[in-house]
């Protein structure tokens, strides 16, 4: 009714603004994904905290409650320690599989690929990050540029800051590591919105040395408002980056284990409080899993929906995730 109204123009205008729509869908926007982890923050601090980026990022996605921990009593049991919880994210899979039973991570089974290695071998022109407060993250864990875990190099490094005592001296409270954090922080920004690299990992760790040092109460509480602080520069930049680019940001923000209920300082054990994590993310594709505990192990399969990787069926098949996205 309304084409007849305009005439035959109206009739033309209407077939190229279909024509313009169907174009734009054959050259989808092209897809980037950053994941972040914050240390060592139970769902239930979380939860009870203002952390207004965090909730503006939910919005358009969604928030959830998630584990870590693998089965309790069974052969996927993990310890919830940090190293342990990034290399689960990291390569999909539970500690019986990577091998990382501590921090020391002294003989990681490379065998099971990390997200990294996926991304590179899928396409090695994709560009790679990592900003973070702690080394080994990207020399063992990820083992970068080792023969044995694929020889491949992350394209953008900026970490190390922990081993330079001159600069950052170690105080007791362990505020150096703030300004680590802050550091690593405003160079994710600032790299993410100049170069707007295709996979990207943030990792800060004050959180959990608040954790350590205060247990529960106002100063964890603080610590949390102020990475959500943090996160906003990153998910500004990434706003940037989506109005200026023609590109489809994923955000996704976890924790790597909960704490003890009794004090909050410790984890490591299979406790409610200290298996029980979150998500946060920005993906409006999310699926039922999402909604039913997702496990820190189904975050490597969800980016790479995202990013269209394509997994090795072999590499595909030892997972132990799931994606959370369609
Ligand atoms: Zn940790």
């Amino acid at each position: 009714m309304m084409i007849q109204q305009i005439g035959n123009r109206g009739c033309l205008t209407a077939i190229l603004l279909i024509a313009l729509w169907s174009s734009s869908t054959v050259f989808a926007k092209s897809p980037a994904a950053i994941f972040i982890i914050v240390d060592g923050i139970p769902a239930d601090v979380l939860e009870n905290t203002s952390t207004p980026v965090l909730d503006s990022i939910a919005g358009k996605g969604g928030y959830t409650r998630a584990y870590v921990g693998g089965e309790i009593g069974g052969e996927s049991q993990s310890p919830t320690s940090s190293a342990i919880g990034y290399n689960n994210l990291l390569t999909g899979t539970w500690a019986n599989k990577h091998n990382v039973y501590d921090n020391q991570v002294n003989d990681p089974n490379y065998a099971y690929w990390d997200i990294f290695r996926v991304a590179k071998e899928h396409d090695p022109t994709l560009q790679t990050a990592i900003f973070s407060t702690w080394t080994d993250n990207r020399t063992k864990l990820i083992g970068d540029g080792l023969k044995e875990a694929g020889g491949n190099k992350l394209d953008y490094v900026f970490d190390g800051f922990e081993l330079n005592v001159e600069r950052f001296p170690h105080d007791l409270q362990e505020h150096y590591i703030r300004a680590i954090d802050d550091l690593v922080t405003d160079e994710a920004a600032r790299y993410i919105e100049s170069n707007g690299p295709d996979l990207s990992w943030v990792y800060l760790e004050y959180t959990d040395a608040v954790g350590h040092n205060y247990g529960d109460g106002p100063e964890m509480t603080a610590a949390v408002q102020y990475m959500d602080g943090q996160i906003g520069k990153i998910w500004s930049a990434v706003q940037k980056r989506q109005q200026a680019y023609d590109e489809e940001w994923m955000i996704v923000i976890t924790t790597d284990h909960g704490r003890d209920a009794k004090t909050g300082q410790d984890h490591g054990n299979q406790s409610e409080r200290e298996r029980t994590t979150w998500i946060v993310t920005n993906s409006d594709d999310l699926n039922e899993r999402y909604y039913q505990t997702p496990a820190i192990v189904d975050i490597l399969p969800s980016i790479a929906a995202h990013l269209k990787l394509e997994i090795p069926e072999n590499i595909r098949n030892q997972l132990d995730g799931q994606s959370f996205i369609d």
